[in-house]
């Protein structure tokens, strides 16, 4: 049995009335469900279901058994972790986006897939005030992507400075073996990152140093340079350095303007990991912690920690989007059938995957519908 349109109105508009009583009462719910790991796998049925079932015992069992057991991330009652962001116009962008349904990894997969996360990635780099030369809308090769998550973007900066490092190397002396090159990077980052730039290091197979951040938990320039100076000696070489503007543990910002200048000395790369608290940018009297942004090469945030806009959406930004394609430009003839150009960007060479979400029509939505004044006014 399918679902027809008839039965799909049916059955979305009875989810988005689930929706809206499970806002309207959530303050009544336990934040966190009293089971047992391994409860609910046991609870559930071993095999797929053999019949059709019906739409309305579907929904019965999502209020039932799923909502129940769910932590409640959006409750006024959770003080977990960090807070993830969520609106009404984010959940109905997001379901416009699933309805369309499109993988939008090329221009000509859907343009307006690509043309919309341009404009809407200029809105937003805009709204954060972060300088032209990270705007599409910019004459240069700078631009915003949405990633799926800040980790990802972390990863994308770490394998786009391994890249551009060994092209510089090698320009230098061709003579050098990059292979070689790759096992002397080094990347550095504070004691107080998020695990998710350590991981980068795991992944990216580069080594990651955790420094010793001070009595304010900021990594400091002298530190930076002391290490630097220190693995030069031994023959090995700094590529990439991870700033934390809103570090996950205790919200500590590090000195763009002492790290910078040290990164810009030895042509290391500079990612901004500001996943957290970067939202705040929105506000000009916090964007004193933005001082030294010129010396960054790429800057994460994530939208849907707080910024309205339900996971998932890290919004990354690149000083040069050449050195996203030049490390990821992986041609096939399937692919390559419209001529773009940086200005309206192929987006499979600034990610990892190839597939990829519409994801900027949730960004769309939150920010028309609350604009520019009303996400301000949250904060
Ligand atoms: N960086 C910081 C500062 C964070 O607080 C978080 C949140 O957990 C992350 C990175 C990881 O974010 P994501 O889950 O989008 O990879």
């Amino acid at each position: 049995m399918e679902i027809d349109s008839k039965q799909f109105r049916e059955f979305g508009k009875a989810a988005i009335d689930i929706l809206a009583d499970y806002f309207e009462n959530i303050r009544e719910r336990d934040v966190l469900p009293s089971v047992e790991p391994g409860q609910l796998i046991n609870e559930m049925p071993d095999e797929a279901p053999e019949q059709p079932e019906d739409w309305r015992i579907i929904l019965k069992e999502f209020n039932e058994m799923i909502l129940p057991n769910t932590t409640h991330w959006h409750s006024p009652q959770f003080h977990a972790y960090y807070p993830t962001g969520n609106s009404y116009a984010s959940i109905i962008g997001n379901l416009l986006s699933d309805g369309i349904g499109i993988v939008g990894f090329t221009w000509i997969a859907s343009p307006v897939c690509t043309e919309l996360e341009v404009v809407t990635m200029n809105w937003l780099g805009k709204l954060l005030g972060l300088p032209k030369e990270f705007l599409n809308c910019s004459s240069g090769p700078g631009g915003g992507i949405i990633q799926g998550s800040a980790s990802e973007a972390t990863l994308v900066g770490l394998l786009a400075a391994k890249d551009r490092m060994i092209r510089k190397l090698i320009k230098d002396d061709p003579n050098l073996d990059p292979d070689d090159l790759r096992n002397k990077f080094v990347a550095y980052t504070s004691d107080q990152c998020n695990s998710s730039v350590e991981k980068a290091g795991v992944l990216g197979s580069m080594r990651m140093r955790l420094l010793k951040s001070d009595s304010f938990a900021k990594l400091r320039g002298e530190t930076l340079k002391k290490a630097f100076e220190e693995d030069i000696s031994k023959g090995l070489i700094p590529c990439y350095v991870v700033a934390n503007l809103g570090t996950t543990g205790t919200c500590a910002f590090d000195p763009l303007y002492e790290l910078g200048p040290v990164c810009k000395k030895y042509n290391v790369w500079l990612h901004v990991d500001a996943a957290y608290a970067g939202s705040a940018f929105i506000c000009p009297e916090y964007r004193g912690w933005l001082k030294g942004i010129e010396y960054v090469d790429s800057f994460d945030v994530n939208a849907h920690k707080w910024l309205l806009v339900n996971f998932d959406c890290s919004a990354m930004w690149v000083r040069d989007g050449y050195d996203l394609i030049n490390a990821f430009d992986v041609q096939r003839i399937y692919l390559d059938d419209v001529k773009t150009c940086q200005k309206i960007p192929d987006y499979r060479h600034w990610q990892m995957p190839l597939g990829r979400r519409f994801r900027s029509l949730k960004l769309w939505t939150v920010m028309k519908t609350y604009g520019a004044e009303g996400i301000e006014k949250l904060y």
